[in-house]
C-alpha cells in the first residue's frame, strides 16, 4: 500500500527529545525553542519568529495582532483550510471570500480590489501547495488601501517568491508544523513577525499577556500581566522534534522535490494528450514540493479515479470543500463577486502521495496506475 502521507522522521528526534527530558525542562520557551527561532530567523531572513502550538494558533495570533473591530472585513480565498477563516472570526473580523486563480489555486489578485469596502482591514493570502501568491500585486494593493497582509504560509515553509521566503513578505506570516506538512513537530507552527515594532506585542500575546520575554532578557526586573494574551508556546518536547527536522531540512526538501519532479515527468504525456492537467508553477516562485496534484476533467471522473487508485493500494485524496459553501462559512462570511473557479477547480483537484522518503519506485507505481485508469 502507498499511503497519502507519512509524517517525517529524520532519526535525530529521540536524541533531542532525550536531552529535553534529561534537562528536566519540558515546558516551552527553552533551549530548543530558541534554537528553532534563531534557525528560522537566519534561514528565512525574518525579523522575529515565535513557535506556536499549531499553524492555527499562529493565524490566531496574527489576526489578534491586526486588531479588528466589529464589522471589519478581511479578504481571503474560499479555497483554504478552515483555520484561515476561524482565525479571522476569532479575531473579530468578517471573512470576505474572493475567487481563486485556476493555475495556482491561490487567491486571484485581480479580484481583490473589487472586494475592498471602507470596512476592509486586511488580506489573508494562502500560498497553496507552497506556491506563492502574486505578492507584488497584493502588497501594492495593501499599501494603497492601508491594509494588513497576513500570509498563511502553513504549506509554504522554505518556498520563495522572487527570492524572498514565504511568510516574510506581508506583515505576519504563519507556518504549520503539523504531521502533514513538510517539516513537523507533531502539532505546532510558527508566527513570523516582519516589523520590529510589532515584536514586543507579539511576545506578550505569546506569553499569556505577560512581559516575561522582556524579563528573561533582563529588560524589566519583574514580569506581570500587561496586555491581552493566550498560551501559544509549544512544549520543549515538540520543539526538540522540530529541531531534528530543521537540521535535516535540505534533505527533506530534496527528497520531496525529487518525487515531485518524477511525478511531473511521468505524468506529462497524459497532460499532453489532454487527459489531465498538471500544476503550473509561475517562474518567480520556487516551491517546496509540499504537494503534487493533478486535475481531472470533472468531479465524477475524480471520484472514480480515487476508487480505482484505492483498489490498487494507492491513497490519493481531494482537498478543501470551499469555505463559502460550508455551514460556518455561510454564517460568518460572504463571497465577493462570482465563484467562477473556486468550486469548479476544487472539484477537479486530486492530490497524489507525497512525503519524505517516498521512493521513485512508488512514484512510478502511482503514475502507472493513473495511466492505467485513463487507458481503460
Ligand atoms: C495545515 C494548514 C493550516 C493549519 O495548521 P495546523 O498546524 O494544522 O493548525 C492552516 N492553513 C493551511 C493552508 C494549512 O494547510
Amino acid at each position: 500500500m502507498i499511503p497519502f502521507n507519512v509524517p517525517p522522521v529524520t532519526g535525530d528526534e529521540m536524541k533531542y527529545i532525550g536531552k529535553v527530558i534529561a534537562a528536566k525542562k519540558i515546558s516551552g520557551a527553552g533551549h530548543f525553542t530558541k534554537l528553532c527561532h534563531t534557525w528560522m530567523e537566519e534561514r528565512f531572513n525574518a525579523e522575529k519568529v515565535l513557535l506556536t502550538t499549531s499553524g492555527t494558533a499562529a493565524l490566531d495570533m496574527a489576526m489578534l495582532l491586526c486588531g479588528f473591530a466589529p464589522g471589519d472585513e478581511v479578504i481571503l480565498p474560499s479555497y483554504t483550510f478552515s483555520s484561515t477563516a476561524t482565525s479571522v472570526v476569532l479575531g473579530g473580523g468578517t471573512p470576505v471570500f474572493v475567487d481563486i486563480r485556476p493555475d495556482t489555486m491561490n487567491i486571484d489578485e485581480k479580484k481583490i480590489e473589487a472586494a475592498i469596502t471602507d470596512r476592509t482591514k486586511a488580506i489573508v493570502v494562502v500560498h497553496y501547495a507552497g506556491v506563492a501568491c502574486e505578492m507584488d500585486v497584493i502588497m501594492d494593493i495593501a499599501e494603497r488601501y492601508r491594509l494588513k497582509v497576513v500570509e498563511d504560509a502553513a504549506q509554504g515553509v522554505m518556498s520563495t517568491y522572487k527570492g524572498k521566503y514565504l511568510g516574510t513578505i506581508g506583515d505576519y506570516g504563519c507556518y504549520s508544523f503539523h504531521e502533514t506538512k513538510n517539516l513537523s513537530m507533531g502539532e505546532g507552527g510558527a508566527l513570523v513577525v516582519n516589523h520590529a515594532e510589532d515584536v514586543g506585542r507579539a511576545e506578550i500575546f505569546w506569553e499569556k499577556g505577560t512581559n516575561r520575554s522582556q524579563f528573561y532578557r533582563g529588560e524589566v526586573d519583574k514580569y506581570t500581566w500587561v496586555d491581552f494574551g493566550d498560551s501559544y508556546l509549544p512544549s520543549e518536547l515538540n520543539a526538540a522534534y522540530l529541531w531534528a527536522q530543521l537540521q535535516h531540512a535540505e534533505e527533506i526538501q530534496e527528497s520531496r522535490v525529487a518525487a515531485w519532479e518524477l511525478y511531473y515527468q511521468l505524468l506529462s504525456p497524459l497532460r499532453d494528450v489532454g487527459k489531465i492537467e498538471l500544476q503550473i508553477i509561475p517562474k518567480e516562485c520556487q516551491h517546496n514540493a509540499h504537494m503534487f496534484f493533478i486535475k481531472t476533467q470533472e468531479l465524477q471522473e475524480r471520484t472514480k479515479l480515487i476508487s480505482f487508485l484505492k483498489e490498487h493500494g494507492i491513497m490519493a485524496v481531494f482537498h478543501y470543500i470551499p469555505l463559502h459553501s460550508a455551514p460556518a462559512g455561510k454564517r460568518f462570511g460572504r463571497f465577493s463577486g462570482e465563484d467562477i473557479c473556486t468550486t469548479k477547480e476544487s472539484d477537479r483537484l486530486l492530490r497524489l502521495p507525497l512525503y519524505y522518503g517516498l521512493k521513485s519506485k512508488q512514484v512510478r507505481e502511482v503514475c502507472a496506475q493513473v495511466e492505467a485508469f485513463y487507458q481503460r
